[in-house]
């Protein structure tokens, strides 16, 4: 057999469709498609309402088993999965994967279009840039963060009066409030309209948002591994009069921005989230919101792109759409709702849509369920589960995997004893998916130096774990006709009755719905709350915050918090140091863990 070329040689070797003829062929009407070019094109969210008869598709839903640092195939695996479908058994599909980052794509693990002879193309164009959604998101978020420093240095330098006339300017003698003003008006118990009308207390209530520098949340962010801006100082012009603090840079699609534009539903929805977002509390402990800083309209705006859904396709010719996408271990790690809710009405009844959670069904696919299937309000029919050889080698005592570093000897050989002991981390990651009440496709991405034993026994224990189904793939190495089988056992899958439940009431409090993911998803004995995390959850109880779904910032490397305990490991105490709250997105976020939180830059 000829040896497989490079991701890249074989993303160029291909010349994609007009992009309009994908747009037409999926049913798309030319005024609801914004063509970008010859490749991309961004979908309107009209076509949502115009189809909002339409009965949905079914929901697919690829996660996997605990990755290697190198990733197990679940790009690739989501993208064979709708070529078989769609270019094989001539299925009504659509693929909906995330936007990658400029941090992995240029950091160790590279783009995220899939591989082999399944990938996303052009690969350039969707590793880079795609129409500039992250580039609008960075530029919303230090919107956000400008705003913060700049209310607190004015407020610190001026007089009531002065902030009065700044906020409010007088056009021609004429004074007006700003409907997101008079929202503000309104929270503060102030039911006036006229700015004419305030009492000097109310000027000063309104005027001074009070905020404790101390906690702030809001940081700033940009696209790239840039890590001497993890830890800076701002304000150090002269201008700044000495008002100068420590602050951060994150990476973009870690923002809150990022996660309210995975989770809306639509404009409107987007608008309430950007204007609910908190970016630190007041003197009196009470939440400062986006649209107490007055920027809801500027962001909205800044969005209105950004929010459409971006269609491109594999390289089979099936399409794609590439929405949202932050990392799974510090954020929910879903494609958006949206681009799911227009690609089910595209496909119609009988059609497949196949989106992906991020890294391992203990992070990705649990927030998939509990965060974005109850935003969504949709029911997913199959979970596909990926699983590899080496991972699972790796999970049985394998030596280290490293990056870029050949793979160790036993990773090249048979070792049927590493494997079936790793199978343990495939057998409890099964079990998370079958929690919610949903049939389980495993499917046994094969490499090269896989063997057949192998390859058989993943698929016995997957079986004997309770899998619906497990199929071994080779559409790496041969495209969407190496995943026909895996397709076929997702079609039967999907015929099955799904018992889909949450796994938790958010009206449960804060500590129990966390200890409720430790104890039943990642197999922890307890959870350990150290005192900063203590004060969080009676400050977002006191705020109201405390029916929130949790979004878990965990390592991906393990199922438990240390990322060097492989397999499925039982009877630790899951240590959680802090909580953040992501009001606007609609999550609390606890860090996982006794130190620094995992970078993210
Ligand atoms: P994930 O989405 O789980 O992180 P990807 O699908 O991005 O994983 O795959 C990670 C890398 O592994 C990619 O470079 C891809 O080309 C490669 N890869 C995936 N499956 C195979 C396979 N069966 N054989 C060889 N390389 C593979």
């Amino acid at each position: 057999k000829m040896p497989v070329p490079s991701d890249i040689e074989i993303s160029q070797s291909y010349i994609p469709k007009p992009i309009d003829q994908v747009a037409r062929e999926v049913g798309l009407l030319p005024d609801e498609v914004e063509l970008y070019g010859q490749t991309k094109a961004k979908v309107h969210l009209s076509a949502l309402k115009r189809l909002k008869n339409q009965p949905d598709g079914k929901y697919i839903v690829v996660t996997g088993i605990t990755p290697t640092p190198l990733g197990e195939g679940k790009s690739t695996t989501t993208v064979g999965l709708v070529q078989a479908l769609g270019a094989h058994l001539h299925q009504n599909v659509f693929a909906c994967v995330r936007q990658p980052s400029q941090g992995p794509t240029f950091g160790i693990k590279g783009g995220a279009a899939g591989g082999g002879y399944c990938q996303v193309i052009p690969m350039e164009e969707f590793n880079l840039h795609l129409t500039g959604d992250i580039h609008a998101i960075t530029a919303a978020n230090n919107l956000v963060a400008a705003a913060v420093d700049a209310r607190m240095f004015h407020e610190l330098t001026q007089t009531d009066q002065a902030l009065y006339n700044r906020l409010v300017p007088s056009d021609s003698g004429v004074r007006k409030f700003s409907d997101i003003q008079i929202r503000r008006l309104q929270k503060l118990g102030i039911n006036k309209t006229d700015p004419m009308a305030l009492t000097k207390e109310e000027v000063t209530l309104f005027v001074r948002l009070d905020i404790d520098p101390g906690t702030i949340t809001w940081q700033r962010v940009l696209d790239t591994n840039d890590r001497f801006l993890r830890k800076i100082t701002i304000g150090q012009s002269l201008t700044e009069k000495g008002f100068s603090r420590t602050a951060q840079f994150d990476i973009t699609v870690s923002s809150e921005i990022m996660a309210v534009l995975a989770l809306s539903d639509g404009l409107d929805d987007m608008k309430k989230r950007l204007g609910r977002m908190v970016v630190a509390s007041n003197k009196k402990g009470e939440p400062v919101t986006t649209d107490d800083l007055g920027v809801t309209g500027a962001l909205a705006v800044l969005m209105k792109d950004a929010i459409k859904p971006n269609l491109m396709q594999t390289l089979e010719g099936t399409p794609v759409f590439v929405h949202a996408g932050p990392f799974a271990n510090i954020a929910h790690g879903n494609s958006s709702v949206l681009a799911d809710k227009i690609a089910l009405k595209l496909v119609g009844k009988d059609g497949f849509v196949v989106t992906e959670a991020g890294f391992g069904a203990d992070i990705g696919m649990e927030k998939f369920f509990n965060i974005k299937c109850r935003y969504s309000g949709l029911r997913p029919h199959v979970v596909v589960l990926v699983a590899t050889v080496r991972a699972l080698k790796m999970h049985g005592g394998g030596p280290t995997v490293t990056a870029g570093v050949p793979l160790p000897k036993e990773y090249m050989e048979e070792d049927l004893q590493l494997l079936a002991k790793g199978c343990s981390n495939l057998n409890k990651q099964i079990q998370n998916a079958r929690m919610f009440g949903v049939p389980v496709v495993v499917a046994v991405n094969a490499f090269k130096t896989d063997t057949k034993a192998e390859t058989a026994l993943v698929v016995q224990q997957a079986k004997e774990a309770g899998a619906f189904d497990a199929v071994v793939c080779t559409h790496w190495a041969e495209g969407g006709k190496g995943a026909v089988a895996l397709a076929q056992a997702v079609q039967r899958a999907s015929q099955t009755p799904s018992n889909f439940r949450f796994l938790y009431d958010v009206k449960l409090p804060v500590i129990d719905k966390i200890r409720i993911i430790a104890q039943q998803i990642y197999g922890a004995r307890d959870i350990e709350l150290l005192p900063e995390a203590q004060e969080k959850v009676a400050l977002y109880t006191k705020q109201g915050f405390g029916n929130l779904p949790i979004c878990m910032a965990k390592t991906h490397l393990s199922l438990s918090h240390d990322p060097e305990q492989k397999g499925a490991p039982t009877g630790f105490i899951l240590p959680i140091r802090d909580i953040r709250a992501s009001v606007g997105a609609g999550f609390l976020y606890p860090l996982v863990g006794t130190h620094a939180r995992p970078s993210v830059l």
